[in-house]
């Protein structure tokens, strides 16, 4: 049996650390903010090299914070692409915007630029490049658009903890960046957590208030705000796997490896691009094929577990129908039928990698 993520053989590996960071949480009560989130946050603000990191309840949250604060004239229009998790384009109804979708690049499947610039208007005030699968957006041309635009540019970067564009780590480079937490991801909680990063110290103190009820000290609320702050229990865990994610992210790298070395010789098969100016930190491996539902049979009779990212493209879904891009001819929208993730993980065995790879080729020759 091959887990598309073993996240207990992860805890195996750690379980002295975690079980201790645990503890001093409930020995200290320290349950809301206090030292651990505010530990975490510095950690993981130098890890990333940017300026302010604060933690909020879930990433989700964390892209309609980071909304709600850049403070965009009620209505605008903002570009979201339309293959990713649909958290990324729910934050911009939530603050109330409008979404846009565009496509994504066939190769890397991050955002494409060209398409992106079709789609600006005098309304398109922001734009949210996600760095998905763990692979990196190209940051220049996304900036280099934004600034010919003027729009804010919120960086997605639920799926790539680490991940690094020509040398820099991912989050800092335009105005905010959110982080997700969620369990499954390269760096995960033992729960619901996220964060917002940005190198703007005025966009952190709006987040941090918008957070926390609209205060800074304990009963002098300056506005409206919401609860949506990182807990204590969280936080402690993060920092002990904080200490790990370079040696997961690398298991990963390995992995992936292991992949495009081994079916990278059949036009069946579309292996994802790791462009020259990227370093991905593989949350996700995923191929594509006609045969898509062949392949994940296949890989099933032998007890591997493969997941869909996503099955159903954004605008396609019943949530967006009222957006009326369901039918147009874009990649994203036909791509949904094709592809599949291959496990991946920074616990996995390099061996449980090969055997995918043999059941894959196996599968490939009695198409
Ligand atoms: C996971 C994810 C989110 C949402 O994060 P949560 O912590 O689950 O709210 C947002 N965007 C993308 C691309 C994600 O993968």
């Amino acid at each position: 049996m091959i887990k598309f993520l073993d996240l207990a053989k992860q805890y195996e590996s750690i379980k002295p650390e975690i079980d201790a960071a645990i503890s001093a949480v409930i020995r200290e009560s320290a349950f809301i903010g206090g030292r651990f989130v505010a530990q975490f946050e510095e950690e993981f603000a130098r890890y990333h090299s940017v300026g302010n990191c604060l933690g909020v309840a879930n990433g989700t949250d964390g892209l309609e914070i980071a909304l709600e604060a850049l403070d965009l004239p009620p209505g605008s229009e903002v570009i979201v692409p339309a293959n990713t998790f649909i958290a990324t384009a729910e934050s911009v109804s939530r603050a109330g915007h409008r979404i846009v979708f565009c496509d994504c690049d066939p190769r890397n499947y991050t955002i494409s630029i060209e398409d992106v610039s079709r789609r600006i208007t005098p309304k398109t005030k922001a734009i949210i490049p996600v760095h998905l699968y763990g692979h990196p957006c190209n940051m220049d041309l996304v900036l280099e658009l934004g600034a010919k635009h003027h729009l804010r540019v919120i960086e997605d970067c639920a799926q790539a903890h680490g991940a690094e564009y020509k040398g820099h780590k991912i989050g800092g480079m335009g105005d905010i960046g959110i982080f997700s937490f969620y369990p499954g991801k390269n760096l995960g909680a033992y729960g619901d957590a996220g964060a917002i990063v940005t190198n703007d110290e005025a966009l952190a103190k709006k987040c941090r208030m918008i957070a926390n009820h609209g205060r800074i000290s304990k009963y002098d609320h300056q506005f409206e705000g919401r609860n949506s702050r990182m807990d204590g229990l969280q936080a402690a865990v993060l920092s002990a796997k904080l200490k790990h994610l370079d040696e997961w992210n690398a298991r990963r790298s390995e992995i992936a490896g292991i992949y495009l070395e081994g079916l990278g010789n059949d036009i069946r098969v579309i292996l994802p691009r790791a462009e020259s100016w990227a370093k991905p930190v593989w949350h996700l491996f995923v191929i594509r094929s006609h045969q898509r539902d062949y392949f994940q049979d296949r890989l099933k009779i032998e007890e591997i577990e493969t997941g869909i990212h996503y099955p159903i493209s954004l605008p396609k879904l019943k949530a967006f129908q009222y957006l009326g891009q369901a039918s147009e001819s874009m990649f994203a929208n036909l791509a949904d039928r094709e592809l599949l993730s291959l496990p991946i993980g920074g616990s996995m065995t390099k061996s449980d990698a090969y055997m995918v790879v043999d059941t894959l080729c196996k599968a490939i020759v009695n198409i």
